[in-house]
């Protein structure tokens, strides 16, 4: 059976991949799949109407009631779909993919993105045709709905506000054109901070810059907070579960950074268990044990750490992209509470973001990848742990720590590629044992004979 859903729900190009029908015919399957009350919103895609009223149509047909919220961040969809008792939620949106591509996003009712097993029956309802068509006197009724207020109450509330306030902080916001433009400001300002604003006008073209916050496309937010002397700059990824911070120096803080300042601050306050993917810097575990916690690890995806989160009654956890991932408050990435949880850490511990910063112990990381044809990535991984004797870690991929740091050997689950990471703290090693590993599964497909 084809796969419709990716890692990410289901993504393409719109008119392309991602057309009209095909959202009738996923909206016609998640209704029937779920049957009752099922949310919806969008982040601020050119095409979000189109697919929405087709996904909109066809969970109508279903039988199913449709509560529209419109345009906001996904984690507020998320956040109403929990405290509502929806049945589930669908988000139109592409994250941080250029602007011609657009998605379909499946929450379950818990709010959580939903678990594979469910995503394999709404596919097989979806590629057999199994869908419910109610009679004309059972159609679903449509309803427009604002759940933007309730989410901000919400996230204002999980921190100690008054010590925010106190501060008066000045902060910077780029909301990269996106699902964030019209409520991650208004967090702020309820936090008592003077709010500056870039790129905050919706707009799927996103003329601002590309929705995602990397390095390279949030520059002119970089310069922003310098010139203005602003204590903090704040940049989501295009549906704003994902923020990333630049301190008072207008220096890019790097996703491993904050998620370390963060997993240690509640570690301190808590205790417990901090999960995270393997991929994840050691400056996490090393700065989460010195605060009285420890690191669970997981395969890379938020799902799959909002899943292990529940399980293990974890403290926190979340990514190093900027995706972090507040128990409490909800189990799924939420920017706005990431920028919120910054702002108390930086209040109560009475310090400037680049001093928090300081305090994250110093590792450096080396990337590097072998062309590796889908159909031999298992293979080649196999005989590469065999020859690897003892401590090989094989959560995803295969980890191999080492006295100096870790290597982690990992195929791409969508382009024909092995990836290798390697991390150290020091940055020569760090390289060196990427190009160490590289020989290695160069060796094994050289070996094998394998066409890469
Ligand atoms: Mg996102």
């Amino acid at each position: 059976m084809s796969r419709l859903f990716g890692t990410n729900g289901v993504r393409g190009v719109t008119n392309e991949d991602m057309n009209a029908e095909l959202a009738l015919k996923l909206g016609k399957s998640i209704g029937t799949f779920f049957g009752g009350d099922i949310a919806i919103g969008t982040d601020t895609r050119t095409s979000n109407e189109l697919l929405k009223n087709a996904a909109i149509a066809g969970l109508l047909s279903t039988g199913c009631n449709v509560f529209d919220a419109g345009m906001l961040p996904s984690p507020a969809l998320q956040y109403y779909v929990k405290k509502s008792d929806k049945k589930a939620g669908v988000i139109i949106t592409a994250s941080h993919n250029p602007p011609e591509f657009n998605g379909i996003k499946v929450i379950d009712e818990d709010g959580t993105e939903l678990g594979k097993d469910k995503e394999d029956k709404i596919e097989d309802i979806y590629f057999n045709e199994k869908w419910a068509a109610a009679k004309w006197n059972e159609i679903g009724k449509l309803h427009k709905i604002d759940a933007t207020e309730e989410y901000i109450n919400a996230v204002v509330g999980r921190v100690d506000a008054n010590k925010i306030r106190e501060k008066g902080f000045t902060v910077v916001l780029d909301c990269g054109n996106g699902a964030g433009s019209h409520v991650e400001p208004y967090i702020m300002s309820r936090l008592g901070c003077k709010v500056i604003t870039l790129n905050s006008q919706p707009d799927g073209r996103f003329p601002g810059r590309n929705a995602e916050p990397i390095k390279e496309n949030v520059s002119d937010l970089m310069r922003m907070v310098k010139e203005c002397g602003a204590d903090i700059g704040i940049a989501y990824d295009g549906d704003a579960d994902r923020a990333i911070f630049i301190d008072e120096r207008g220096e890019y803080i790097y996703g491993d950074k904050t998620l370390a300042i963060v997993s240690g601050y509640m570690a301190e306050k808590k205790g417990g268990v901090i999960v995270t993917p393997v991929s994840t810097s050691s400056c996490v575990e090393e700065f989460v044990r010195k605060k009285g916690g420890r690191v669970v690890y997981t395969k890379v995806g938020s799902p799959i750490v909002a899943r292990k989160m529940i399980e293990v009654g974890a403290t926190f956890g979340g990514e190093e992209n900027g995706g972090l991932i507040f128990p409490e408050h909800q189990y799924c990435r939420d920017g706005g509470m990431a920028s919120a949880a910054i702002l108390e850490i930086m209040a109560v511990r009475g310090k400037k973001l680049s001093e928090l910063v300081a305090e994250i112990p110093e590792y450096h990381l080396a990337k590097t990848k072998v062309k590796c044809s889908n159909e031999k990535k298992k293979e080649v991984m196999e005989a590469f742990v065999k020859n690897e004797e003892g401590n090989v870690d094989l959560t995803d991929g295969a980890k191999i720590y080492m006295e100096n740091g870790w290597v982690l050997v990992r195929p791409s689950g969508t382009e024909p590629i092995i990836r290798i990471y390697a991390e150290s703290k020091e940055k020569e090693m760090a390289g060196r044992l990427a190009d160490e590993y590289k020989k290695k599964i160069e060796e094994i497909i050289a070996e094998k004979g394998y066409i890469s």
